[in-house]
């Protein structure tokens, strides 16, 4: 057997597969983290992170989020269009724009609208509250701000008013209700709007995003509605507001001939909505930009099979190729990629703080004289000197268990006797599976041996919080140890939360090119942490999470890279988790009423004589802590 390397962890794990430049494994056997597109030399340790975390007192689980990878994305995206747009020689502009729905924290908007500055870079609302956000945030002039979602009068005369706001603010027509709602608005304040037409498209996507294009699609106007909503506006004689065309067909899309054919359908009905008289000057080709989530560069619902310089080119000569064709003028791009912009800046750490194990409870399997025959045959099946074929030996152990079982439940073995089988089974099971070669994988009970033999790894957080996702809809997310990577990791292990649901737990794991349940991760070490990262969280994940268990938002740190710093970095901000208090709180409690019923509780006791005063007032002031504290399990000291 060779010696376990670097390559053979990136290998098992593909951090360069998913990481986009961003994320690789160091000589040390550490995560690093290179979130300077523009100087890879400035690389960080995770690790490190990590230790200055825990001097600081910071609890696990916590988001790590890393801003200057936002900034990275944000150049790249931009720039990408840029240049490919003067290769192509493209006559329009890109001017996109973020959907804050993927990530609304607001150092995230701050960051995205810095990093997009010298691009003109915009803002994507889709209700009332986000349209507020981005008002107050998108302050330039010259960037796009677009309003999606359905929309009340509120929501438009917010609309209205970016206008007197000298703001570039476009309403996109989701439904046609919401047209004449507008022009109603518009004439009562005397302030026109830049009107957009969200077209339904007739392309369908794939994946698990697919209902958001076709005929039966939630948003949007069919042809036949863009139309009317044309006479519509001729007809109140505000026909030269319509200027832009909108078309979303859903998130994530893994394939690009998807993609091309989008584009090219929505060229196309630009093109001739033109032809009509309708001045567009904006072409918005919406989200759908995807991630490389598990790193496969394939079809599979969590990946894509194609990178984003392809992507841009896809759009910009294919809107060009159409326009060209059709006479005439080439739009401004606009583009409301979220995903593929936030999901690699954020990460989830926590630290795990158990094993449950099948196998290997420790019990005293030695015979005695009375025993049942049935636990003298169990013994019989352990052990090397057994010539049985594994799948015979296999057979043999699970129809003593299960005979077992039915003993037991007639009264016929005894505590003793049932533990011992239970005990033995697994020995043999781990037995077996240890003495198997994979050539012997072709009987499939042999082969799911490997999964039933899975520990669990019981890790601080929650999957409802964390990553609802891979719950929801089965998406997976990298999850790899921080640390430990020059190790061979030999146990086999299924990641499990703290919340009281079967359900959380991950059941997807990377492992090479496949989706497996359960990867080999290092054996625990008394008095040593181990730190596992759930990595490209920043899309969705971090503002999903729900209150499950009342277990709230995560402890946050914020990470800027700095050359000049101890290890290149420096933590910029701590954002403090949800307490328990403040998570009861929203669910109607109240504390101040829940510790004052409890205080009397305690002083009751103390008046009776079964508690001594001071002690009462230690435990009085030991459960207004913990209301103050953090919701998740408090293992750093
Ligand atoms: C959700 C959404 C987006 C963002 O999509 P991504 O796939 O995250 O890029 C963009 N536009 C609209 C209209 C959306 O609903």
């Amino acid at each position: 057997m060779n010696e376990w390397s670097i390559d053979d962890a990136e290998e098992l794990y593909g951090v360069n597969r998913w990481g986009a430049g961003y994320y690789s494994i160091g000589e040390n056997g550490n995560i690093q983290v290179a979130p300077n597109h523009r100087d890879q030399e400035v690389t960080i340790d995770l690790k490190e992170v990590i230790e200055e975390m825990i001097s600081e007192g910071i609890q696990f689980p916590a988001v790590i989020r890393f801003l200057d990878i936002l900034r990275s994305q944000v150049e790249i995206l931009n720039e990408t269009f840029r240049d490919t747009i003067e290769q192509a020689e493209y006559k329009g502009q890109y001017v996109g724009v973020y959907p804050v729905k993927v990530n609304q924290m607001r150092e995230v908007v701050e960051e995205i609208i810095d990093a997009g500055e010298p691009y003109n870079y915009g803002l994507e609302a889709g209700s009332k509250p986000e349209l507020m956000a981005v008002m107050a945030y998108n302050e330039n002039p010259e960037a796009l701000t677009i309003l999606n979602g359905y929309k009340d009068e509120d929501y438009l005369t917010l609309g209205l008013l970016g206008r007197r706001l000298q703001r570039k603010m476009i309403v996109v027509i989701e439904k046609f209700s919401e047209l004449e709602m507008l022009i109603g608005l518009s004439k009562k304040f005397g302030i026109e709007p830049l009107i957009g037409l969200r077209s339904k498209m007739m392309v369908k996507s794939q994946g698990k995003w697919a209902s958001s294009s076709g005929e039966r699609a939630k948003f949007g106007l069919s042809i036949a509605e863009i139309l009317n909503a044309i006479d519509y506006l001729k007809q109140n004689d505000m026909l030269h507001t319509a200027k832009l065309l909108h078309f979303h067909i859903g998130s994530q899309l893994s394939d690009i001939r998807k993609i091309k054919e989008a584009v090219t359908e929505g060229a196309r009905l630009y093109a001739k909505l033109v032809q009509l008289g309708v001045p567009l000057e904006y072409l918005d080709i919406g989200g759908g930009l995807g991630v490389d989530y598990d790193g496969t560069s394939s079809t599979t619902d969590s990946s894509r099979n194609y990178s984003t310089e392809e992507y841009i080119a896809d759009v910009v000569y294919g809107v060009k190729q159409i326009c060209d064709l059709e006479k005439v003028p080439h739009p401004n791009l606009v583009s409301e990629s979220g995903r593929a912009l936030t999901a690699h800046h954020s990460m989830v750490v926590t630290n795990v703080v158990g094993e449950i194990k099948a196998a290997g409870t420790p019990f005293d399997i030695k015979p005695d004289a009375s025993e049942h025959v049935l636990v003298s045959n169990m013994r019989e099946l352990i052990g090397e000197g057994n010539d049985l074929h594994p799948q015979e030996r296999y057979n043999d152990a699970a129809s003593t268990k299960e005979s077992a079982y039915e003993a037991f439940k007639l009264g016929v073995l005894d505590l003793r006797e049932i533990a011992k089988i239970d005990v033995m089974y697994w020995r043999i099971l781990s037995d077996i599976h240890q003495a198997l070669d994979t050539d012997n994988y072709v009987i499939q009970e042999l082969e799911d041996l490997q999964n039933v033999l899975a520990s669990q790894y019981l890790a601080n957080f929650s999957v409802f919080q964390s990553a609802a996702d891979t719950w929801a809809i089965g998406q997976v997310l990298p999850i790899v140890p921080v640390s430990r990577l020059h190790e061979e990791p030999k146990v086999r292990v299924s990641i499990a939360d703290i919340t009281c649901d079967s359900d959380g737990k991950i059941n997807n794991y990377i492992e090479g090119t496949q989706v497996t349940p359960n990867i080999p991760m290092h054996d625990l070490r008394k008095d040593e942490g181990y730190h596992i990262g759930m990595f490209l969280t920043g899309a969705y994940q971090d503002v999903m999470g729900d209150m499950h268990n009342l277990f709230g938002r995560l402890t946050e740190v914020h990470v800027f890279s700095h050359d000049d710093e101890d290890g290149d970095f420096y933590i910029e901000e701590v954002v403090p988790g949800n307490s328990a208090a403040k998570v009861l709180e929203t669910m109607q409690y109240n504390t101040d009423y829940m510790a004052k019923v409890v205080k009397k509780a305690v002083d009751k006791q103390i008046r009776k004589g079964n508690v001594a005063p001071r002690e009462g007032v230690r435990w009085t002031d030991f459960y207004e802590k913990c209301l103050q504290g953090s919701t998740y399990l408090r293992t750093e000291k």
